[in-house]
């Protein structure tokens, strides 16, 4: 089944001389609960596809399809809550609050979308990413693989559909590297959800189910 579909997807930043085709006719299916990866020169529109799937940009012409509804119309109300309520994002950098510790950083999209806390879910999450010692802690007590994973826990905790990760192991040395995206691929295994992940690192492209080319604004192979 397919989660989530581009048809014809562009996007043109900035107007007259200085226009850039970031993304020219894209047109790509992703496999629910399957790991996707997105690889790529620098610069050729990785991050504004990745964006414009998860309606963080605005897209220029043609359609995203979630569940084959179509979301590039919605207002940006709606897309906000879309994005709190069904999509998880992992960036290169962790966006830790430094004045809470690792459990209130994990649980508060929840708590300010006031929901409550499935607390047996948060602690099985915890406890896969090997972060149980760790839950009283302050971000600046924690290695960057740490952190990461933190910010992993955060991304999940509202029960995504879709995670949505951006060279999320970009600051990260390669055996830790391996550590978090081991770890974060055993909770979207566990959990069913759909993993769509900017890398530029050939290992991990190679750890997902579906590798998408994209060069020049353009799709090469999926
Ligand atoms: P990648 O993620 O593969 O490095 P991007 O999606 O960031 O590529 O960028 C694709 C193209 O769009 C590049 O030419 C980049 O300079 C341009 N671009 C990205 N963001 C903006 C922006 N906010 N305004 C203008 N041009 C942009
Ligand atoms: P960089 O690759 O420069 O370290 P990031 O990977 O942190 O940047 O972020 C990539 C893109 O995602 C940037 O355009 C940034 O503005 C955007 N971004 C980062 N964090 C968030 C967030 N929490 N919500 C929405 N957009 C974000």
């Amino acid at each position: 089944m397919k989660i989530l579909k581009t048809i014809d997807l562009s996007k043109t930043y900035g107007k007259g001389e200085s226009k850039v085709k970031a993304l020219k006719n894209i047109n790509i299916e992703i496999e629910k609960g399957k790991f996707t990866s997105i690889i790529g020169p620098s610069g050729s529109g990785k991050s504004t596809l990745l964006h414009c799937m998860a309606g963080l940009d605005d897209i220029t012409s043609g359609k995203v399809l979630l569940d084959d509804k179509d979301i590039s119309t919605l207002s940006e109300e709606k897309l906000s809550q879309l994005r709190r309520r069904k999509f998880g994002f992992i960036f290169q950098s962790f966006n830790l609050i430094p004045v809470v510790d690792v459990y209130e950083n994990i649980t508060l999209p929840v708590s300010l979308d006031s929901k409550n806390v499935d607390k047996n879910y948060v602690y099985e999450i915890i406890e896969i990413l090997g972060l149980k010692d760790k839950i009283k802690k302050f971000p600046n007590e924690l290695s960057g693989g740490q952190q990461q994973r933190v910010a992993i826990a955060r991304a999940l905790v509202n029960k995504p559909d879709i995670i949505f990760a951006d060279e999320p192991t970009g600051n990260l040395d390669s055996k830790t590297t391996q550590e978090v995206i081991n770890l974060l691929k055993l909770c979207v295994e566990k959990f069913g959800q759909t993993l769509i992940m900017i890398t530029h690192n050939n290992e991990i492209a190679k750890m997902a189910d579906v590798c998408i080319k994209v060069q020049d604004g353009k799709v090469l192979e999926q």
